[in-house]
Formats: structure tokens, C-alpha cells, sequence
């Protein structure tokens, strides 16, 4: 393989009227003399730019440079590339719709005025998105029509057995005794909540008035509670009628997480100790393999028992919908090489949740047609005897990796090509960031996916005014640089040498990295050309496809795309205005980028303006993810902020996915109603994700179209098909299959608030950044609560004094949804909150897992000794931890002789009290006393075997969930304790309402409406 990919000769468009394949089909190679401006350059290394341009090239107009008639190469393709920019078949679509150049509306969440579907969010503006011409031959691979010749064991017949009961999860929280600390009575009415829709028609109410809690002040204080070696309170459950009193006893034998027990959410004193997890009802019996698990951490579903029908659906008022983490990075992954078999109808792959109505057949899950069973099937593949289609991996494992053979692709899988957008304006020279990202490359270079298999390209574009280009040869230690300086209109006609192999260039690479951040230290350039850069990133990469990564620290002010402030504008633009997209020129190019296999991510750093709302278009329609990192809420942060050096690594090491595209399916009368996360839609069911990583998040709101009476269960199947970056072809697998009830009462139980919170987050977080105000989206956030809980009081019967929720994960919605709305992404308009940190927010929300969400939203507290006392591994962070057991978010559980830590998402904090244990902090910090803690730090690892085992425990969490947590020390007694003490959802704040304040709120206008 040639180490350079084709030149050719395509002017670059403008901003106007660009197609969606015009970058990725080259043109003839005729260069247009009078468009060529590029500098012809001496070399880096020598820092001898250009020999007319001065190094900084300030005060360079264009007019000075001269034109230089570069010679155009009309090379081969390099790579046997075809011309197609997609690298897939699409095997799967019985697919009559065409897919070209069709207006495609987005489906978006009908008017909740009309209430029809179970979404309480305001409607968005339609988007309306031409498809891109994906030149994709389509259709599925023939099936073999294979005969049986081998009977199917009996088990395999059709058994007309129910789903089990639901089981009981036995008692094991940590435990807290009857010692509670007060919580102050909150003022009521203090609530500016006004229109909120009336949920339902009235109800038969009962009298009553609204009851004062009883247990609310109990008289011990807030001191810190003892949370280990004590017996789990196990609620009173004799009290007569619906309302539980939870009044404690010290029967700790008896299960807390009894889901037929009822809770009066306004006299609970901590929700915490009635437990949390629901026993999720497994598959019914009669499917091929009733053990079998949907792997929660990958696909995770807001409802556990689907409603019979719709009319149930609406009546239950819950959101439905599916988190999804398609390619998480997963240790037991069955990986196999085989014949695939799919449904010869609709598609989907065989699964543990088919039936095997006979021995010859299979029964589709998804389109409960019939197919016949391959005779392999009948052969274990691990002993290659005789077996049973029970033995198959396919039916063995929920979640299954295909090597795809050649009838999935239509040319070779593309290579991993990384291309960097460097900011190298003055801006970014302040940010400091350059050197960093190069140390850190340097060292991960054969780290990068795809470095092993030498296969890997890399390119690099620095921006400030200009565009500055690389150009790599073999005779000399480092790169050409040229300049571009027509930026409105850039071109270049040969680019050979600008997109390299990294195993042949890998010393060259490496030295180029060295000199880099020299060569720009003392640029003055105060402005910067991202649009137009990236029309020559895109010229360089088109016809291959690959990563952009973009590392801005200015406003893009110049060239194709450019921005003005408009934070700072004189003209008032309101708050919504300013998070959404001052223009379309970056979600264009991220359509374009998208159709051409090209995934943008962008680093978003320093504490400059640099209009990410606009910016961010970029990842959000190619399948990119957005890095905000700043520390303009950090002023007195002591140290170096490790944020960008961890996040870095992650970044450049983590696998890829390449020229994805993810297909769901559903059982037929479910349908999917929209996509949450950053991805371009190209169907109803289909999303194109040029760059798949492990990290990304996405959310499905479902509906069902019909209903589902006869059914037993339902399932849902993702399909992501991608390159690997060892250059094959694979398809991930995952299916969930979830009972059918039509019973509201075990619907309302099997509701999952993680999957639930990360669902609802995702459509405020789109609405926010699609003009519609804030306010309405937190009115929706609440809505969605007080819905559920006024179709809950009222399908058991409404006591007026009581807000009842089931003792399972319904009854923390409403305190999540009190996080959202103290998260600085959706705080009200008195929370002063930059608008690039707001959207950087909003767009952690888009694209984060469901584990990532649900901290951000309602952070895990802890008491350091409950971690320090471990003494077995930790569950999975995708569920909340019930060992060791979580305090509730207020200060008043806070004492003044402990060290907590709160565990907020992207960030933890380690609280340090005013006296806590000298022999723990000696421990932990390396320190004698706690003067010599710095407030507002780093907490750095030593070898104190309690610092050890906390960051055992820390590391854990983050290698679990991918991501990296800033750990930040925190005095109480210092100046900084307002970053922890913000965090603490149940109490009350300037801006803020207290818990118990927002239940009342809750009960009284739910009272209200009936
Ligand atoms: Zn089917």
C-alpha cells in the first residue's frame, strides 16, 4: 500500500448551495491556477515558514504572497479505494424507501398539549435535513433455505408458560438507625411554577386535607450518621390502607424493597433507606433461552413491563424510551465468525429470545414469522459434535460480535485516519493546551487504533487567520509547512504528503510533534479560520473518511463560517437564542462531513467565547462528542487541572468503530418515535455514525403503534455494523426482551429511573438547544414527575394527604428531577451560568451514559469510612452502589469529625471536615494536620494504604463508566466548600427548592388538578 492517499484537484466550494457528496467525489484534476495561494514553504524544523511569508504571517495580507503554480500530480489511488464514500453494505432493509436526496423531516414529539404520547415536552421547531445520497447498494443476504435433518429435543417445543413472579431483592443497604438528622421545614409557595398543564381529568378523590409530615423533625439533629454495622429500617408495613408511615423498627430481616408497598413520598425522611434497584421481570419461559440477559449497561429500557396496550401507555404517563451505549467497551464480549442467520423477513439476527416452535423452525421475535433453522445449529461449535441449538453462542449470549464476511461490505473497511484542527491563534497560545496535546500524542502515537495494524493515517491542519498545511516526505526529518491564505475561498491541487501513514512517518511524525508548539509560541494572530479549515480537512480525508478532531480555544472570527460575538453584543439576544446556532454553515459541513464517513469531536478549551452553541453543530449531526474544558468556575484551583491530559488519553487510545451505522429493531407494534444523541438520522430506524466510540450515549423515545394484545413480550434489537480498526467487518449485536403487562400497578413497578433520567435529560437538552426557553424546558422536567405521580396516586386511589409512589425507582423522579433542575445546564436564569458552560452541559447531557447522567443529576455521597471499610468489590456503577450505602444530598447529614466523598460525575469531591481523624488524613493525604490541606486541590494518590484504597475504589468507578472524574480536595471550613455544599440536591438554595419543598409542590398541584 502507497503511504499517501490520491491527489486531486476539487476547488472547495463555498458556503453555498454545497452538496452532500460534492467533497467525496472527486472532480477531474484540473487545477484552477487562480485559486492556488498557498505558500510553498521551507521546513518546520528550520522554522523557515515560507520564504515571503514572515513566521507569524502577521501583517501578511494575501496580496503579497505569491502565486505559486503547484505541479498536480494525477496519482493512482493509493488505497484501491472505490469512489463510494460509504464503506457498508446495508444488509438488512426489506428497504423500499430510496434513501436519495429526499427532505427528511426529523420525527419529532407531538404537542403535549394534546397529551397523545408520554413525552412533556414542548415541541421543537421541525429540522428539516436532506438526505444524503449514501450510493449504497442495498438489500440482505440471501438466507440458505437449509433443511433439518436432525429433531429438536423436546425443550425445544412451544411451552405456553408465563413470565415468573417478580422476585424480592434481599435486604443488603447499608443500614442507618432511627437517629435522623432534622431537615428544616420548608416554606411553601415559594415555587414559581405557574401553568402547569393539568395532568388528568379528575379522579374519584378522597377527602381529606393535605397532612403535615409527622416524622419531618424528630429532634436529633443533623449530625453525621453512622452508616455501617447496623440493621436496615425496615418500614412499618401494618398500617392499614394505601399510605405507608414510615415509622422504623429495627427488624432488619425483613426486605426494604418490597415493590407492592406504597410510600408517602411528603413524610419520608429518607428515601434512601427504602433501597434502591427494581427486581426487573425476566423473559417469559417459552423463548429459546429464558436466562438469557439483556446487558443493562448497554441497552436499558425506562419500563420493565411494556403496557398491553396504548391506551395503558398514555394512562401510565411514564416516559418510554431506551438508554443505549451500543459500543460500550465490555470484558465478556462473544465474538464469533460464523454463517449469520437472520430473519429471512424483517432481518434480525437470531437471538436467545426466538422461539423454536418445532425442531426444524425458528420464530422471529421481531416479526413472529418463521424460519428455518440452520443445520449448523445442530453442532456445538466449540467440540464440532452433535448439539443443541441451545449451545449456539447466538442463543446463548443477549449481546453477540459477528465478523461479517464480504457480503456486508462494498469495499475494503477503511483505514483509521486521524486528522487534528489545531487552534494556534493567540487565544490558544494562552490556553496552553498545544504542548500538552502534543506530549500526550507523542506518547500514544502506537496507542491510536489502528497504529498496530499500520493501517493508520494522520494529517494536521493548524488554524489561526490562516490555514497552515503539513507536507510530509521522505527526505526530510520534518514536514513542509504551507500556508493558505485565501481562506474564503481555500484550494489546493496537490495534497499528496499531507495525509501520511503513521507506521512509515512515525519518526517524522513524532519530530514534527516536538517542534509544533515552538513554532507557534510567539504567534499573535488574533483571529481564527475554522470553517474554512475545515473545507480543506474535508478535501484532505473525503474519499477515505475518519476522525476529526478539532481543539478550538477563539472564535472562529474569519473565512467561510465565521462568527460574531454575540455574548457580548450590543444587540440583546435573549438566552435561548444564544443556545442555539447563530448560523447553518457548521451543521452543513456536519451533514456533509457525515455522508463522506467523517466524525468531528471538538475540544472546546480556555475560558474564551467561542459560540459553542454554533459549534457545536459539528459533532452533533456527524457522531461526534463535545470536551469542554475550562476553568472559568475554578479561579482559586490550586495546582495543575489534569482534565485535559486524562481526557486526552482516553480520547486517543479508546477503540473506534468506523463507518458505522446503527439499526434498531422492535417487535412489531413497537416502534421507535426519535433519536436522542448526536448522530444524522437516515431513516426511521437507522443512524449513521462515521466514528463509533465506547464512551457515547444516545437515547430512543419508543411508542407503540399499535397494541400488543396476544403478546407475552416484546423485544428490541441494536444492530451496529462498523470497521474495526484491524480492518474487518463486524457487526455488534444486543437484544432485550421485555414482558407484556397489562397491569399499570407492575408497570409503575418495573419503571427504571436511570434509563428514565438519562431519556428525559437528552429531550430537555435538545429542546434547549433547538430555541425553546429554558423555562419550558424545566416546566417539562417537572411535568414529566408530577404526570407520572398523578397517574400513579390516582390508578391506587388517591389519598389527598398522601403523595404515594410504589416502593420502587418511581419514587426518586421526583428527586432527579430536582437535580436536573439545579444542574447549571438547565438552572433558571438567576443561576448565572456562561452560555458556553450551559451548552457544554446541555451537550454533556446529548451524548453521555446513563451511570455519567445519573451522578451529574443526583451525586453518590459518601462517607469515606463506608469505603475505607470495603471489603468486596463494587457493583456496577449502572446501578447505583448499594454497598456502600448513600447518604442523602444535605448538608445537615454532614459532620464536622468525617471526610466524605461525593462522587457528581465529571467531577468528585473529597470534603474534609473541620476535626476529622489525624490517622485517616495521614493516610489520605500524606499530611500531619489539615492546615496543610489545600483547600480547593487535586486529591493525588501516595502510598498511605487508606489513599490506596480510595482510589481503588475511585478508579473502579471511572474505569467502569470510561470516563475521568476531576477529584478536587474540599475544606469545610475553606473558601471553596460553595463548590460541594451546590451540589447537595435536597436542600434548599438561593435559587433553589429544598426537596421536601419540591415534593409539596408536586402534591399540592396534583391535588390542584383533580
Ligand atoms: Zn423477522
Amino acid at each position: 500500500m502507497n503511504n499517501q492517499i490520491p491527489s486531486g484537484g476539487v476547488p472547495f466550494n463555498n458556503n453555498q448551495g454545497m452538496g452532500f457528496n460534492q467533497a467525496t467525489m472527486p472532480s477531474p484534476p484540473i487545477p484552477n491556477l487562480q485559486q492556488m495561494n498557498m505558500g510553498n514553504a521551507g521546513n518546520v524544523g528550520n522554522h523557515q515558514v515560507n520564504p515571503h511569508i514572515p513566521s507569524n504571517s502577521m501583517g501578511m495580507s494575501a496580496n503579497h504572497l505569491p502565486k505559486q503554480h503547484v505541479p498536480i500530480q494525477n496519482q493512482p489511488m493509493s488505497m484501491n479505494l472505490p469512489n463510494q464514500p460509504m464503506g457498508m453494505n446495508l444488509p438488512n432493509q426489506p428497504m423500499g424507501m430510496p434513501l436519495s436526496n429526499q427532505p427528511m423531516s426529523m420525527p419529532l414529539p407531538p404537542n403535549p398539549i394534546n397529551h397523545q404520547m408520554n413525552s412533556p415536552f414542548p415541541p421543537i421547531q421541525p429540522m428539516k435535513m436532506a438526505l444524503p445520497n449514501m450510493h449504497q447498494p442495498i438489500g440482505g443476504m440471501p438466507l440458505p433455505n437449509q433443511q433439518m435433518t436432525m429433531p429438536l429435543p423436546d425443550n425445544f417445543a412451544n411451552q405456553a408458560i408465563h413470565a415468573p413472579p417478580l422476585p424480592n431483592i434481599p435486604p443488603q443497604l447499608n443500614q442507618m438507625g432511627n437517629n435522623f438528622g432534622s431537615q428544616p421545614m420548608p416554606q411553601l409557595n415559594s415555587m414559581p411554577m405557574q401553568n402547569i398543564p393539568q395532568g388528568f381529568n379528575q379522579p374519584n378523590v378522597m377527602s381529606g386535607n393535605v397532612m403535615a409530615p409527622s416524622s419531618m423533625n424528630n429532634g436529633m439533629g443533623g449530625g453525621m450518621m453512622p452508616n455501617s454495622g447496623m440493621g436496615y429500617n425496615q418500614m412499618n408495613m401494618g398500617i392499614p390502607g394505601n399510605c405507608m408511615n414510615p415509622q422504623m423498627n429495627n427488624n432488619a430481616n425483613t426486605s426494604p424493597l418490597d415493590p407492592g408497598r406504597k410510600l408517602d413520598l411528603l413524610s419520608l425522611n429518607n428515601i434512601w433507606e427504602t433501597g434502591f434497584g427494581n427486581a426487573l421481570p425476566g423473559a417469559p419461559l417459552n423463548v429459546a433461552n429464558m436466562h438469557a440477559k439483556g446487558d443493562s449497561r448497554v441497552i436499558r429500557s425506562t419500563i420493565g413491563n411494556v403496557p398491553e396496550t396504548r391506551e395503558l401507555l398514555k394512562k401510565s404517563r411514564l416516559p418510554f424510551g431506551v438508554a443505549l451505549q451500543p459500543f460500550r467497551d465490555l470484558t465478556n464480549l462473544s465474538i464469533i465468525q460464523a454463517h449469520i442467520v437472520r430473519c429471512r423477513h424483517c432481518r434480525t439476527y437470531i437471538n436467545p429470545f426466538v422461539k423454536f416452535p418445532d425442531s426444524r423452525r425458528w420464530k422471529c421475535n421481531i416479526c413472529f414469522r418463521l424460519n428455518d433453522l440452520p443445520e449448523e445449529f445442530y453442532y456445538n461449535p466449540a467440540t464440532k459434535d452433535r448439539g443443541e441449538p441451545s449451545d449456539r453462542p447466538e442463543i446463548k449470549c443477549a449481546t453477540i460480535e459477528y465478523i461479517a464476511p464480504s457480503e456486508y461490505m462494498v469495499r475494503p473497511p477503511q483505514p483509521s485516519c486521524y486528522l487534528f484542527v489545531l487552534d494556534v491563534s493567540s487565544n490558544a497560545q494562552k490556553s496552553g493546551y498545544l504542548q500538552e496535546f502534543c506530549e500526550k500524542l507523542i506518547l500514544n502515537l502506537g496507542n491510536l487504533p489502528g497504529a498496530k495494524a499500520k493501517n493508520a493515517l494522520i494529517s494536521f491542519v493548524c488554524v489561526d487567520q490562516y490555514i497552515h498545511l503539513f507536507k510530509f516526505d521522505e527526505k526530510n526529518a520534518l514536514p513542509k509547512e504551507f500556508t493558505v491564505v485565501d481562506i474564503d475561498d481555500p484550494f489546493i491541487p496537490d495534497f499528496t504528503g499531507f495525509v501520511v501513514n503513521l507506521e512509515h512517518f512515525y519518526e517524522q511524525v513524532k519530530k514534527f510533534l516536538e517542534v509544533l508548539p515552538k513554532l507557534y509560541e510567539h504567534n499573535h494572530s488574533p483571529s481564527n479560520c475554522l470553517g474554512s479549515a475545515l473545507k480543506v480537512a474535508q478535501f484532505l480525508i473525503g474519499s477515505v473518511g475518519g476522525r476529526v478532531s478539532v481543539f478550538q480555544a477563539s472564535l472562529p472570527d474569519v473565512g467561510q463560517g465565521a462568527l460574531k460575538n454575540r455574548q457580548n453584543s450590543e444587540s440583546k439576544i435573549s438566552e435561548t437564542e444564544l443556545l442555539s446556532s447563530a448560523n447553518d454553515f457548521y451543521k452543513q459541513f456536519s451533514l456533509d462531513a457525515s455522508s463522506a464517513q467523517i466524525g468531528i469531536d471538538l475540544f472546546a478549551l480556555g475560558n474564551e467565547y467561542i459560540d459553542l452553541a454554533t459549534l457545536t453543530d459539528l459533532p452533533k449531526f456527524s457522531s461526534g462528542e463535545t470536551y469542554h474544558i475550562s476553568d472559568a468556575d475554578m479561579e482559586a484551583f490550586c495546582g495543575k487541572d489534569p482534565r485535559f491530559e486524562k481526557i486526552l488519553v482516553r480520547y486517543l487510545t479508546r477503540k473506534i468503530g468506523w463507518e458505522a451505522v446503527l439499526r434498531i429493531r422492535c417487535t412489531q407494534g413497537l416502534a421507535i418515535h426519535t433519536f436522542f444523541g448526536n448522530h444524522f438520522v437516515r431513516s426511521i430506524d437507522l443512524i449513521n455514525i462515521p466514528c463509533v466510540s465506547p464512551d457515547m450515549g444516545m437515547g430512543v423515545q419508543l411508542e407503540l403503534e399499535e397494541d400488543l394484545n396476544g403478546i407475552d413480550c416484546v423485544c428490541i434489537q441494536t444492530a451496529l455494523l462498523y470497521s474495526s480498526a484491524t480492518n474487518d467487518r463486524r457487526i455488534r449485536v444486543h437484544t432485550i426482551c421485555l414482558p407484556v403487562s397489562n397491569n399499570l400497578i407492575d408497570i409503575y413497578k418495573s419503571f427504571d429511573i436511570l434509563p428514565a433520567i438519562s431519556l428525559l435529560t437528552k429531550m430537555a437538552a435538545e429542546r434547549a438547544t433547538h430555541n425553546v426557553e429554558l423555562g419550558d424546558c424545566r416546566e417539562a422536567l417537572i411535568n414529566s414527575a408530577l404526570d407520572a405521580f398523578t397517574a400513579y396516586n390516582r390508578s391506587v386511589g388517591v389519598q389527598r394527604s398522601c403523595l404515594l409512589a410504589p416502593n420502587t425507582d418511581l419514587k426518586f423522579l421526583p428527586m432527579f428531577i430536582l437535580g436536573c433542575l439545579k444542574h447549571y445546564a438547565f438552572a433558571g436564569s438567576n443561576k448565572a451560568v456562561r452560555v458556553d458552560r450551559r451548552v457544554a452541559a446541555l451537550q454533556f447531557f446529548t451524548i453521555s451514559s446513563l451511570e455519567m447522567i445519573a451522578s451529574e443529576v443526583y451525586p453518590v455521597l459518601y462517607d469515606i469510612n463506608s469505603i475505607l471499610n470495603l471489603d468486596h468489590d463494587i457493583p456496577d456503577p449502572g446501578d447505583r452502589p448499594l454497598k456502600p450505602a448513600p447518604l442523602p444530598l444535605s448538608y445537615g447529614r454532614i459532620g464536622s469529625d468525617e471526610i466524605y466523598l461525593m462522587d457528581a460525575g465529571s467531577r468528585m469531591y473529597l470534603l474534609v471536615g473541620v476535626n476529622p481523624d489525624l490517622n485517616v488524613v495521614n493516610e489520605l493525604f500524606g499530611v500531619s494536620s489539615t492546615n496543610q490541606i489545600q483547600d480547593f486541590s487535586i486529591f493525588e494518590e501516595n502510598q498511605g494504604k487508606c489513599n490506596q484504597r480510595l482510589f481503588n475504589y475511585i478508579h473502579k468507578i471511572m474505569h467502569k463508566r470510561g470516563q475521568y472524574s476531576l477529584i478536587i480536595v474540599i475544606k469545610q471550613n475553606g473558601n471553596s466548600r460553595h463548590h460541594f455544599v451546590s451540589r447537595l440536591v435536597e436542600d434548599k438554595t438561593e435559587s433553589g427548592h429544598s426537596y421536601n419543598e419540591f415534593i409539596k409542590h408536586i402534591h399540592q398541584t396534583m391535588i390542584k388538578n383533580t
